[in-house]
């Protein structure tokens, strides 16, 4: 009788610690399965987290891999981002023409968590918006990358809602706009008085911009990579100021450095903050027209 309660006493020490442990467990199996049940988006730039997350609201959890203030095209893999895109259920990024730097990891990653916007069918720009620029390559530069098709494409918000829908569609959503063409009209009205306005930027990045709303395409101080432009267009930017064709310079953020202020104080132009990465943008259902219209209040400032 006392080896029988002892043996039943020996065996609840035994059971309940593996009881506690499995139920441990489980709640933490729990746990993980409530939280990747909503799933992951990794970006690799701002503007297409932007994007993702008014397309997705909060059926995603959307995350971008670059940092504030990064020019997309330096944008280089650290080891947590690099964890970031194992954990993520779909990796969205412009393309190799882009973010050359990661195109050698990104390329590894099997297709259904892939997505390149350059492969969608996009609007892009006719070939006239770069005749100029093709018969001229920098030769100064070692970041230059020949450009065949100008990749900053989410300034188009008809390319935003392309984009968009392909990721609706990649978890099972219903497509919708997330920016509905009565938004894209009252940009182009705000813009009209503008359209035949001259301004300078500082690296060429708005042709998707100025092809949706129909403006004058810009000189620029740097070219569609981000590189240094050669001597030719440098001259044709003196041209433009000299002969009063400019009323600013546009400059982002992230090359608020010397070429700009340079530019600015020897042409004698103001310099306008224009942010096509959106680095001060929140995420949030309406992330994408909040940002466009941003955008084009930037751009008015130019010429108020
Ligand atoms: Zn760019």
């Amino acid at each position: 009788m006392k080896i029988k309660i002892q043996y039943n006493v020996i065996s609840l020490f035994l059971v309940l610690p593996i009881a506690l442990s499995i139920m441990f467990l489980s709640s933490i199996a729990n746990a993980q399965s409530t939280q990747s049940s909503v799933p992951l988006v990794i970006t690799t730039i701002k503007p297409l987290a932007i994007i993702a997350k008014s397309a997705l609201g909060g059926s995603a959890t959307v995350e971008y891999l670059q940092s504030s203030g990064q020019s997309g095209h330096d944008l280089s893999l650290q080891v947590s981002a690099l964890r970031k895109i194992d954990q993520a259920d779909l990796v969205i990024w412009i393309g190799e023409d882009f973010e050359a730097r990661v195109a050698k990891t990104f390329k590894k990653l099997p297709g259904n968590k892939l997505m390149t916007v350059l492969d969608l069918p996009l609007r892009h720009l006719s070939a006239e918006h770069h005749d100029g620029k093709e018969q001229e390559k920098s030769q100064d530069s070692t970041r230059h990358r020949d450009l065949t098709r100008d990749p900053h494409v989410w300034l188009n918000p008809h390319n935003a809602n392309i984009i968009g829908k392909r990721i609706q569609a990649q978890f099972g959503m219903p497509a919708a706009d997330i920016i509905s063409a009565a938004q894209i009209a009252q940009l182009q009205e705000q813009l009209q008085p503008y359209a035949s306005q001259n301004y300078l930027s500082h690296h060429d990045a708005f042709g998707h911009f100025v092809s949706a709303f129909k403006l004058q395409p810009s000189l620029s101080i740097r070219d569609a990579s981000g590189a240094q432009q050669g001597a030719k267009t440098q001259y044709q930017l003196r041209q433009a100021a000299v002969e009063g064709r400019a009323q600013c310079i546009f400059v982002e953020p992230q090359y608020g450095d010397k070429d700009a202020q340079v530019m600015a104080q020897s042409l004698q132009l103001p310099l306008q903050p224009l942010a096509p990465q959106g680095f001060d943008q929140p995420l949030n259902e309406q992330a994408y027209s909040q940002f466009m219209h941003s955008l084009v209040a930037q751009f008015k400032a130019c010429f108020d």
